[in-house]
């Protein structure tokens, strides 16, 4: 299906970014959360001085992965920021606390590198802990530290997801010229779960070049077609290991399986080989308002810095974390940026009133929708925007919802039986299947709520279940609420 007129495959070739690095800055804010784990108190004092890589708040304690200087450069405030959930990108009540850094202006990062070859498994996992890689993943990655809710012995199959099938978002490695360090990334992942089968994902006309991988008996390389719930974890796992009972929720971790993004190898191979720890962020920049790139600036820079003065003349643009389906609008351009933040699409807001609006949702709109005038002209290029192209009306029984829907359930019917807390009902429509696609609400000409309803329903049904990770604030901040059942996965050992 081709999604705002995009085909995914032919925009990736012709709209190609370029690397810029933007690391010019007064100040950092280094957030004590990103990704999964609980928010940390900061272990330096306000007049400190730290050099970049520096562990800057840790607690071995607590789930949680340490927080490190991004640059060199004394600190200034401890401030707080708003907190996101690291599956649904929701907004927390609760803050988080970052560490500002007045930036010196001389930097330099004493890095250096193992021979990961000779190293034991353990060491290796110390290592990425230290480096601050370790909140990656869904339950965050396992170490002999307090990183995730598992042990590492239950990792059987390590998944790295590279495929990037989501409208105008990039990969965020050029497997071009960084190859040979992405493959001794995935070699020494291999070495670092030394049990696992290492399985890496690519679309699938990518996936050409990297045969050279499969050589390895530990490290397979799969295709997926390009689909945009393909970048999903679970709906990867499902198609290259046949996990059918991953639908049922929970855990991937709970099946064996450690699910990690397309940058992890490449910033294994720098923590191990070059002994530069996990400080600098890349995100693909993209989308109809801006010149498309991939920025690498360190975390804690403001989101605003990283965008920098790219938005085209005169466009009045929505900046998007994440993918224009599923992500969230930014909401405050001076937050920093974060581990976990790997895409930022702007889209151009519309400009004034439209004549009939509801009637034309589709040349030249957000949407993909057969409906209206849109199906006269199926293949002609539509540009998206922001706008919502016509305003909520009720369902015409059109079924497109559940015939895009990637893991067959029906989110018109969720919709329904959710808006009259019908609870018995909803958990019977099965919401936890739910990869948070966006599909359905992308295709429903009655432009209603749907993934963002069945996301609701999910978590509702999780909070009964304990499917997903929980927060709580307490006087130490944000922290992951443990239960007694959970624990017990945690005590397992190699
Ligand atoms: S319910 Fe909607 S968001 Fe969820 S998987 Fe189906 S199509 Fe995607
Ligand atoms: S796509 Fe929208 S209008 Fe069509 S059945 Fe689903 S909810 Fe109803």
């Amino acid at each position: 299906m081709k999604i705002f007129g995009l085909d995914l495959q032919q925009y990736e070739t012709e709209n190609k970014p370029n690397l810029r690095v933007r690391d010019e800055l007064e100040t950092v804010t280094v957030p004590t959360k990103g990704g999964y784990g609980s928010s940390l108190s900061p272990s330096v004092e306000i007049g400190d001085r730290v050099e970049a890589g520096e562990i800057i708040a840790r607690n071995d304690d607590s789930i949680s992965t340490p927080a490190l200087a991004s640059l060199a450069g004394e600190i200034i405030e401890i401030v707080e920021l708003d907190g996101y959930h690291e599956e649904t990108g929701d907004k927390f009540d609760a803050k988080v606390q970052g560490i500002k850094i007045k930036v010196s202006p001389e930097q330099s990062i004493k890095g250096s590198g193992i021979e990961w070859e000779k190293e034991k498994p353990k060491n290796l996992r110390e290592l990425l802990y230290l480096a601050g890689l370790t909140s990656f993943g869904q339950t965050g990655v396992p170490t002999e530290f307090n990183s995730s809710l598992f042990s590492p012995a239950k990792v059987e199959h390590l998944l790295v997801n590279g495929v990037r099938t989501e409208p105008f978002v990039h990969h965020l490695v050029d497997f071009s010229e960084e190859f040979a360090s992405y493959k001794t990334g995935l070699e020494i992942l291999a070495r670092t779960f030394p049990k696992s089968q290492i399985h890496f994902v690519m679309d699938e006309k990518t996936q050409e070049n990297l045969k050279e991988l499969s050589s390895s008996q530990r490290i397979k390389v799969h295709s997926a077609k390009n689909e945009s719930y393909m970048s999903k974890s679970k709906m990867l796992a499902r198609k290259i290991l046949g996990r059918e009972k991953l639908d049922e929720g929970g855990y991937l971790l709970d099946h064996g399986l450690l699910a990690l993004p397309e940058i992890f190898p490449l910033a294994t191979y720098r923590a191990v080989v070059e002994g530069v720890p996990y400080i600098r962020r890349r995100i693909s920049l993209s989308g109809p308002a801006t010149e498309d790139s991939i920025i690498e600036t360190p975390i804690g820079a403001p989101v605003k810095y990283a965008i920098g003065e790219d938005v085209k003349d005169n466009v009045d643009a929505l900046t998007i974390k994440g993918s224009p389906l599923s992500g969230q609008k930014l909401e405050d351009s001076e937050m920093p940026v974060s581990k976990d933040m790997g895409s930022l699409v702007q889209l151009t807001k519309p400009q004034g009133s439209q004549f009939l609006a509801w009637l034309q949702p589709g040349l030249r709109k957000n949407s993909y929708t057969n409906a209206f005038f849109s199906a006269l002209a199926p293949h002609k290029k539509k540009v998206a925007d922001s706008g919502l192209h016509g305003e909520e009306r009720p369902c015409v029984y059109c079924g497109w919802c559940s015939d895009v829907c990637p893991v067959d359930i029906l989110p018109f019917q969720i919709l329904k039986t959710h808006e009259h807390e019908m609870i018995d009902e909803v958990n019977r429509l099965q919401p936890q299947r739910c990869v948070d696609c966006g599909l359905c609400s992308y295709v429903c000409p009655s432009k209603l709520p749907l993934s963002d309803t069945v996301k609701s329903a999910k978590q509702e049904q999780s909070d009964e279940s304990h499917n997903y990770v929980k927060y709580e604030e307490n006087e130490k901040g944000l922290i992951s609420v443990i239960t007694e059942e959970e624990k017990g996965r945690g005590e397992e050992s190699e």
